[in-house]
């Protein structure tokens, strides 16, 4: 049997990103956008604020007015615009957000202030002019959010603010989600002996979920060339992506890339110098492209997450930079081997990091109680306690 090539973290990294994507784009309502990828920049319809406004409850006033007290012309709540501009001698009640009145430059709080029938006197003094001008935050026109961005709550409060309804978005892209294996039963049905619940499908929906991809679970095959290459041939029409788990080492029964084969795809490479997770294939057909990952869960999990995500959010139009964190590892690690990038979860804060105790890549346990990973490159085989490392959060 030939070998297949092995590629470096690094250069199947630089596969895909290579890989042409495109970005397609829908217009959503703004209560739908949440989590959602601008697909557009933006640019401010108005001015922010639109008016210049009182920024406290106070009384409007000529700030070098010499006049010892001054008389109430009018209150101006937030929402009504004032009828009357100031003159020396007088001055206006206002309220938050309320539009200051013509003639007036400064806003003395409520505190500063004592009012009794009708006449204003100043008892305290206020350094600040309370004002928030036309345009002080945000003048019309300016681009205020970049094509590529995530609209988390600040996003959105934001659009809102401008008054924008309806917002451009990336479409997320579509992943089927196909777990191989004869062993796999679903959660919440009695495990017949020698079989194991299926976490694979569960945990890529929930990876891709909070990616902003759309889990499409096509549900398990059995370990049979046929039933892949027929689910994979039957998944292509309704998917951008396709996600295999299981069925890619050299196993009697690992059918997936001669499946994906069969099926029409181009493998790229079949296996990367990566701990865990080196059976990993990835192939395109057309604009369609296609990963079969390990089935280890632990190992889907981080092949997802290194290597998939970027891709992913690339059809968002989003450029993926995972945050790395310098920290100090607190336990030592060894390993007898080390031609493979190796990627460890850790428990990583407060600018310090310690190994969650890890048996492989089955070790789902070791995984949920991990923060981060830490990337370990080929060539390093210990790494001292104490040292600086770089972590990847979750
Ligand atoms: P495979 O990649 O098919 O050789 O599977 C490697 C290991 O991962 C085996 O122990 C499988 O039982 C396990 N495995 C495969 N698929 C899943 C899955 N969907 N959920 C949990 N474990 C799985
Ligand atoms: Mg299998």
């Amino acid at each position: 049997m030939v070998s297949k090539p092995l590629l470096s973290v690094e250069e199947a990294e630089k596969a895909l990103m290579g890989f042409p994507v495109r970005v397609q784009k829908e217009i959503v309502s703004l209560a739908g956008a949440h989590g959602r990828y601008l697909a557009e920049d933006v640019s401010s319809p108005i001015a922010v604020p639109e008016f210049d406004k009182s920024a406290m409850d106070g009384y409007a006033i000529i700030a070098l007015d010499p006049a010892p007290t001054r008389k109430v012309i009018e209150t101006i709540a937030a929402g009504t615009p004032p009828r009357l501009a100031v003159t020396p001698g007088h001055c206006a009640r206002i309220m938050t957000g309320a539009m200051l009145p013509a003639g007036a430059d400064r806003v003395v709080m409520r505190e500063c202030t004592e009012e009794t029938t009708g006449v204003m006197r100043i008892i305290a003094e206020d350094a600040n002019a309370n004002i928030r001008f036309r345009g002080e935050d945000i003048q019309p026109g300016q681009k205020v959010m970049a094509a590529g961005t995530r609209l988390r709550a600040a996003q959105v409060a934001l659009l809102a603010s401008l008054g924008l309804a309806e917002v451009p978005v990336a479409r997320p892209p579509r992943v089927g989600v196909i777990t191989t294996g004869s062993e796999l039963t679903a959660p919440g049905s009695p495990l017949e002996p020698g079989r194991i619940y299926d976490s694979n499908s569960p945990a890529l929906a929930a990876q891709l979920r909070e990616t902003g991809a759309e889990p499409l679970a096509l549900g398990g095959v059995a370990d049979s060339a046929e039933a892949t290459v027929a689910a994979i041939a039957s998944a292509l029409d309704a998917c951008d992506v396709l996600i295999l788990s299981g069925g890619v080492s050299a196993g009697d029964f690992d059918f997936v890339p001669a499946a994906m084969k069969q099926a029409g795809f181009h493998l790229h490479f079949e296996k990367i110098a990566v701990q865990p997770g080196m059976p990993t294939v990835f192939g395109s057909r057309g604009e369609k492209v296609a990963f079969g990952l390990p089935g280890n869960p632990v190992s889907t999990f981080v092949i997802f997450e290194v290597f998939i995500k970027p891709l992913l959010l690339r059809l968002l139009g989003h450029v993926h930079q995972p945050v790395l964190q310098p920290v100090e590892l607190t336990t030592a690690f060894r390993r007898s081997r080390a031609e493979r990038t190796a990627f460890l979860p850790v428990n990583a804060g407060d600018g310090r990091a310690e190994l969650v105790s890890y048996h492989g890549s089955a070790h789902l346990h070791a995984l949920s109680r991990a923060n981060a990973l830490l990337r370990i490159p080929a060539g390093v085989s210990a790494i001292a306690a104490g040292s600086i490392v770089h972590v990847r959060f979750l």
